[in-house]
């Protein structure tokens, strides 16, 4: 028997209440905050994210599905989508329309990862850019459009980690600092941090190793080596996320490992965090249109993972809008009323009442079991006698209590419950 690949998942009908709720939720905040949606290929050209991600990073080296097509053609499954937002901004010359332009998007991505609980290798994110303007204010918006989003969900003791890395200005006076100091104390190093110092020492900053929290605690902090106009900038996004009350822990280990981030870079953790457990992240990118072909543009985004405020909404028993199979399920007896209850069906639809119709040659009370399990408000009844007499025996599923009547006024009477309970 086949499996679904390993590190991906399929959504069964019981668990798309939570897929519904969290994509209708931050559809809505995204379009609340005027952000435009935004659909790019699943693949693109590799190029795309050996440039646009970084060659150097563990997303491309190890973890992207990359490959040849039947025409040569190298490709990759996008494995997050700004490079991929990026590319388009770029592409249809979006950059000519007034500025910034604020997108979301809704996609699954790919990694090759080692997949365990919230890390999967196809997994699904909400992502928002807001491309050409480097305006604080905007850092500020992404932040709380993220939190608006998390919170408005349900989810609560989240917390908001800041951190400003610099630009190309600074931070090379930062790294020259921190490299300095690891080298001071270069026994304490652990052998990937060794590497880190020639190759990303940016990186140093999350190792994980035990044995190097010592060192990092004690490491230079980037935001003591901010040049003017990016200890403003951060002053200022600060500021802004004070006049909204949204609360943040500076973390001075928040780091991106690559060039052509800048300045605030963020993240969102869960109520218990674990390495695993980030819901969503982002930060500047000022240089990445450039790294792409384009002219200098700046930027800020974020993406959060879906299947990870899944697991949270349930972990922290959150519930969701049940969605139900249907409304009505049709329960024929014999052929005759077969026909009937395909029509009815019909007529129901029309009027906007989602309905089933019982399929194959089952007893009364096997179909009304079907009814119950899809959790289907009315069964109608459809026999001979009620069909001679043009009616049905509507059963309100809730209450076990049934009635005759005739088949226009059964349709009035879901439609009006209906009606009652919105
Ligand atoms: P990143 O693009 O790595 O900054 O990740 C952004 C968000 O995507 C993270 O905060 C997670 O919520 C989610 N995420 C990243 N990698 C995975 C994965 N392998 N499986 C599930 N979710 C992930």
């Amino acid at each position: 028997m086949y499996q679904a690949p390993r590190g991906t998942q399929d959504i069964l009908p019981e668990d798309a209440g939570y897929w519904r709720f969290v994509e209708e939720q931050v559809r809505r905040q995204a379009n609340l905050f005027g952000y435009g949606e935004i659909r790019t290929p699943t693949f693109e050209e590799v190029g795309v994210f050996l440039r646009g991600v970084g060659a150097g990073t563990d997303i491309v080296e190890k973890e992207m599905y990359a490959f040849k097509d039947k025409g040569d053609d190298e490709l990759a499954l996008r494995p997050e989508m700004t490079a991929a937002v990026m590319r388009a901004y770029l592409e249809h010359g979006i950059f000519n329309r007034p500025q910034p332009v604020r997108l979301y998007s809704l996609a699954n991505v790919f990694r090759y990862d080692r997949p365990q609980a919230g890390r999967y290798r196809e997994f699904h994110q909400f992502n928002a850019e807001a491309i050409g303007e480097l305006d604080p204010l905007l850092d500020a918006e992404m932040i709380r459009l993220v939190w608006q989003c998390l919170t408005s969900l349900g989810l609560t003791r989240l917390k908001l980690q800041l951190n400003s890395i610099g630009c190309p200005l600074c931070r090379p006076g930062y790294l020259a600092e921190l490299v300095r100091t690891y080298e001071q104390r270069l026994a304490e190093v652990c052998p990937d941090c060794e590497r880190r110092i020639r190759l990303n020492p940016m990186r140093l900053l999350d190792c994980k190793n035990a044995q190097c929290q010592a060192l990092i605690e004690a490491a230079p902090k980037t935001m003591d080596y901010l040049c003017p106009e990016c200890a403003a900038h951060f002053r200022k996004v600060r500021g802004y996320l004070d006049e909204v009350a949204l609360p943040y822990q500076l973390n001075h280990r928040l780091v991106r490992g690559l060039d052509y981030y800048t300045r605030t870079v963020f993240e969102v953790w869960p109520a218990v965090a674990g390495s695993q457990s980030s819901l969503g992240g982002g930060g500047r990118y000022d240089g990445l249109a450039e790294q792409l072909g384009g002219r200098p543009t700046p930027a800020v985004g974020f993406a959060a993972g879906l299947e990870r405020i899944i697991l949270n909404l349930k972990s922290q028993d959150i519930p969701v809008p049940i969605l139900r199979g249907a409304e009505v399920f049709i329960a024929p007896l014999g052929e005759a009323a077969r026909g009937a209850a395909f029509r009815l069906a019909d007529s129901l639809r029309t009027r906007g009442a989602t309905t089933v119709v019982a399929a194959g040659e089952r007893s009364l009370k096997a179909q009304l079991r079907q009814a119950n399990a899809i959790g289907a408000r009315w069964a109608f009844i459809l026999g001979d006698e009620e069909l001679a007499a043009g009616e049905v025996t509507v059963r309100d599923l809730t209450r076990a209590e049934q009635a005759r009547e005739a088949q226009d006024k059964a349709i009035e009477r879901v439609l009006q419950a209906r009606e009652q309970q919105t």
